[in-house]
């Protein structure tokens, strides 16, 4: 079986799948509000075509799967989907990004279907805060964490977008939070992302800033948790929990990427930073064989960008993140 290793000699063996660029949130730094202009369905990938491209990388040597969005759990049947990943060989780690607002239902059929770690967008504690960041319902949101957490999810990764002045002062409070229910927390720095994420720049606040704080009440300690991702993780106190810190502006970390993105429409993203690019619907649609499936993601990893350039060029992503879900 051969590799996928783009040009800078980096391993590609992760696949974020985003299966919506739907959601019934809107985050500020994200989607505007009243924003209502997304894919048709017929452009959607089927869960048939998802399937078929996921074996391929799997094929590739790609063993790493999250699904997101948008938000995923607004497209019906992902359960299924799940399950049917979940039999690919050499799959061996399904995930799931979500704003949890559907995870009351949805997260036992989930956990079984193959479903075993989980990343939850939690900007704030507090209703109002919390609905003047996503437009939602705070309630909604801790319901579908706790039923999950029943459910058996481990680890369940709380993310936390920081934003100066809107919920940097809430950092403490996600801590006591996490530690109580044994979530893991990253903090995220806000990324000029679409227009939405450029205007919430504005309130971007260096993760330095909160760790510095943080340590003045609890005892950081340096700590390795593998996630095989960006995330720069501490251990606080003597406690389980661990805290996260994603900088990809203050301090980026361009050099590890191992990982490409598939949008709802079949588009393959090789950089959040960047809209280098490759479709793979017509490709689908116009009836490739496998092997030609898997020279064409070969060739497409061979485009992948060095880095993104979010300080040289904060004006070049134009798609929003719910396109290809962070
Ligand atoms: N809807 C799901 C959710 O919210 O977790 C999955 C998709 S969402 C696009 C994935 C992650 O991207 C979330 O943690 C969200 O906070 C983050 N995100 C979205 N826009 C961002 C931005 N401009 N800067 C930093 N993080 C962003
Ligand atoms: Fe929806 Fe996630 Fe974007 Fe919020 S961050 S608007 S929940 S896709």
């Amino acid at each position: 079986m051969s590799e996928l290793v783009d040009p800078f000699g980096r391993k590609i063996h992760y696949l974020r799948l985003s299966v919506t660029d739907r959601c019934d949130l809107r985050c500020q730094y994200c989607m505007p509000e009243g924003f209502s202009d997304f894919e048709e369905p017929e452009d959607w990938l089927s869960f048939e075509e998802i399937t078929r491209v996921v074996r391929a990388f799997a094929e590739l040597g790609t063993h790493r799967i999250r699904i997101t969005g948008g938000e995923p759990l607004v497209r019906k049947g992902i359960p299924e989907l799940v399950e049917g990943l979940a039999a690919l060989p050499g799959i061996d780690d399904l995930s799931l990004s979500t704003n949890a607002t559907r995870l009351r239902k949805l997260a036992g059929p989930l956990h079984a279907a193959g479903i075993r770690r989980l990343n939850v967008s939690l900007d704030s504690l507090d209703p109002d805060t919390y609905r003047r960041i996503t437009k939602g319902r705070l309630d909604k949101v801790l319901d579908g964490l706790m039923a999950a957490k029943a459910a058996g999810f481990a680890p369940i990764k709380i993310n936390m977008v920081v934003m100066k002045g809107i919920n940097d002062h809430e950092a403490e409070a996600m801590v006591e939070f996490c530690m109580e229910h044994g979530f893991t927390l990253r903090f995220i720095e806000t990324m000029p992302v679409g227009d939405t994420g450029r205007e919430a720049s504005a309130q971007y606040i260096g993760l330095d800033v909160i760790r510095a704080r943080l340590a003045e009440r609890y005892t950081l300690t340096d700590g390795h948790l593998s996630g095989g991702g960006p995330a720069r993780y501490v251990r606080v106190n003597d406690s389980p929990l661990h805290i996260g810190f994603i900088t990809p502006m203050s301090q980026h970390f361009c050099d590890t990427c191992n990982r490409v993105r598939l949008s709802a429409d079949g588009t393959l993203y090789l950089c959040l930073g960047q809209d280098d690019h490759y479709a793979l619907r017509p490709l689908l649609r116009a009836g490739i064989g496998d092997a030609e499936l898997r020279e064409h993601i070969a060739h497409a990893i061979s485009l992948k960008p060095e880095r993104h350039e979010f300080r040289e060029a904060p004006g070049k992503v134009v798609r929003f993140m719910s396109m290809t879900g962070g």
